[in-house]
């Protein structure tokens, strides 16, 4: 296993880590771990150099606000393997805080989910621009002193779910040692985008990539033009195999979370991570760029991700495009839930509901794109399938 210091932490984290979010289940409910099964994973895991375990509040819940089973399941891991073999790190339910006093009183409630005394890695969860708002009226940075003060958590980190814009924001506001973000080769310009990630390891931060394989879409669900394109590079690499050679090739990823649910994936996730040290070739790195190129091109709003519009009302445009178009692209329908991409979607396609037409971003786009009216039917279009979705 390759291990690489964590920004400004100086800790060692290996390359891959075990995202606790899609554990077996009991009885297929999404809610109860396995606790056998699933400690049969990550045990193999561990016992083959995986060094850091996510976890956070709502993981193996049925919603947002429960606790879910995902974290007392880390904790009886700890008691298994020993408090020290692993970093463990969970995540703030801001979704949850309405007070100052939430923050501690979540904090200590982990804790003993955790069965531990201290968090190595503490994150504020999905940051989104409301959220944040809220953060910052209930004196976030004097939560993040204290916790790190009283010893109770080591490092401080963020995840994130919005604009370039507030990504930049949210990195002044306070000394954090690490940040998460979903990255993968389809995803460079989704919400803060790659070029985020890279000012953020520019300062020292540790940076964790979520959906490394988007949630399993650049596996098997890849649409058949894009398999062509790997099949025929001549490579024998599986779809999965690519995605996160990628992520691994990029320095700017200290660590890529794999949510591991069956044997036959730790093991070819532990496989394929012996190989993070190699770079890919440029002439692999032209192939993945083309496949990238040729996903792009089935757009069916023809969004480059350019970046070039923007909404003084604060619209995302470009994301509100993205996700309208992977869900076209990949067929979504019905499947949004178990595909793990659908937090993004939740985050931001109601954002559509917000244009005015007030005609600002009018010939903002160099492909001609008629933005207002390309948002109403991205609204449309989640509208009349949310509730066939069960979204
Ligand atoms: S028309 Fe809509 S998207 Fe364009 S600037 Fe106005 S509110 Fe924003
Ligand atoms: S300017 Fe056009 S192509 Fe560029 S991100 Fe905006 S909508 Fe997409």
């Amino acid at each position: 296993m390759l291990y690489r210091t964590f920004g400004k932490t100086g800790e060692k984290v290996s390359v891959l880590g075990y995202g606790n979010m899609h554990l077996p289940v009991v009885n297929n409910d999404y809610g109860v771990v396995d606790v056998d099964a699933a400690m049969k994973l990550v045990r193999h895991a561990i016992d083959n150099g995986v060094n850091y375990l996510d976890t956070s509040w709502p993981y193996h819940s049925t919603s947002l606000e429960g606790g879910g089973s995902s974290e007392p399941f880390v904790g009886k891991v700890l008691k298994e393997v020993g408090r020290d073999k692993v970093f463990v790190a969970t995540k703030l339910p801001i979704w949850l805080v309405h007070k100052r006093e939430d923050m501690d009183s979540f904090l200590d409630r982990q804790l003993e989910r955790l069965g531990t005394d201290y968090v190595d890695f503490y994150l504020v969860h999905m940051i989104n621009s409301s959220r944040w708002a809220n953060l910052l009226q209930q004196n976030l940075g004097d939560f993040l002193d204290k916790a790190l003060a009283s010893g109770k958590v080591r490092y401080v980190g963020f995840s994130f779910h919005d604009k370039p814009q507030l990504f930049e924001e949210v990195l002044d506001y306070y000394g954090w040692s690490f940040c998460q973000h979903v990255m993968n080769y389809y995803d460079i310009n989704f919400q803060a985008g790659l070029a985020s990630l890279r000012k953020a390891h520019a300062r020292g931060l540790g940076v964790v990539a979520m959906e490394p394989v988007m949630g399993g879409l650049l596996a098997d669900a890849l649409p058949e033009g894009a398999k062509k394109i790997f099949a025929e590079s001549g490579i024998d690499r599986s779809p999965a195999a690519w995605s996160l050679r990628w992520g691994w090739d990029q320095p700017e990823l200290s660590l890529l979370l794999s949510g591991m649910s069956t044997m036959e994936q730790v093991e070819e996730s532990l496989r394929l991570a012996e190989e993070a040290e190699t770079p890919l070739t440029s002439e692999e790195m032209t192939v993945i760029d083309r496949v990238r190129k040729y996903l792009f091109s089935q757009f069916e709003i023809p969004c480059t991700q350019c970046n070039l519009c923007s909404c003084p009302h604060y619209i995302a445009i470009r994301d509100n495009f993205t996700i309208y178009n992977t869900t076209r692209l990949f067929n979504l329908t019905g499947g949004i839930h178990d595909k793990g991409y659908d937090l993004m979607l939740r985050n931001s396609w109601q954002e559509a509901d917000l244009c005015l037409n007030c005609g600002k971003c009018d010939n903002m786009c160099p492909q001609g794109i008629d933005i207002p009216t390309a948002l109403r039917k991205v609204r449309r279009y989640f509208d009349q399938n949310r509730a066939a979705w069960g979204a």
